[in-house]
């Protein structure tokens, strides 16, 4: 592997998708997609429980997000509490806090190398076996720079607490090679070809359907990109820093 590493956000395996839709209606209702968005979607056929599923939303009830955090493989306290500081850097407009638990956190950090950075979308973490992180922050460590913390931690945090990947720009889109994108997702997802097309190859500019109603191109919780499916072979970073529209959108659905 070269270059940075990117973020695949964990998905449940598809056997698991109907009951943590359910379960993540449960916490808020307001998970439900619209009746809208569905006739939107499937204009000419009923939806299935599965389809209904994949367009559900995964936020934790308004009001407190109080999350428990266990560190699976972490024994340097330093380092456990300088994750945590960034993860509770959404604090600032969110109320969110994620505090450490010594063992049986509900958010569960491991730092397994080849795996990878990614989380399960927020309500999901319930559906993971105890035993499992929910989140991977590969070979993380007190050497790695402060702007890592910033791209890395506050970007897998903000999957925790529900947010999905933002859609792209036309610009960046076309940097992507669409089979090599379909070979990707596949592997990594799951995804089918609609999806792929849907969550990945469709920019900013036509999506309008999930998240923000304006899509924000600075956003924390861009897209980031492998090298290995774009057609100049490097990785899109996205972005960099939690941003003022994502303060702005996390304060709307965690108000203080
Ligand atoms: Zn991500």
């Amino acid at each position: 592997m070269s270059g940075p590493i990117v973020c695949s956000a964990k998905y449940l395996p598809l056997e698991q998708r109907v009951s943590a839709a359910d379960k993540a209606i449960h916490l808020n209702p307001a998970n439900r997609p619209q009746a809208e968005m569905l006739a939107q979607v499937f204009p000419s056929f009923t939806p299935t429980r599965e389809r209904i599923a994949a367009l559900t939303t995964k936020f934790w009830h308004s009001g407190k997000v109080a999350l428990t955090v266990s560190f699976l493989d972490i024994e340097d306290q330093t380092l456990r509490a300088r994750i945590l500081q960034h993860m509770n850097a959404w604090d600032a407009s969110a109320n969110v806090s994620f505090t450490e638990s010594l063992k049986g956190g509900q958010v569960r950090i491991a730092t397994a190398s080849g795996s990878g950075y990614w989380s399960y979308i927020g309500t999901d973490i319930f559906s993971v076996p105890a035993d499992q992180p929910t989140m991977n922050l590969e070979s993380f460590s007190m050497d790695i720079p402060e702007s890592e913390y910033h791209r890395v931690v506050r970007h897998e945090t903000g999957h925790t607490m529900g947010f999905v990947h933002e859609h792209m720009r036309q610009a960046l889109v076309d940097l992507i090679d669409p089979e090599k994108a379909y070979q990707f997702f596949l592997e990594t997802q799951g995804w089918n070809k609609l999806m792929v097309d849907q969550q990945v190859l469709t920019p900013i500019e036509e999506s309008s359907m999930m998240g923000t109603s304006t899509p924000d191109e600075d956003s924390i919780m861009c897209y980031q990109i492998p090298g290995t499916i774009t057609k100049n072979g490097e990785p899109i970073l996205g972005g960099l820093d939690i941003d003022p529209t994502d303060y702005a959108f996390a304060a709307k659905l965690y108000p203080k």
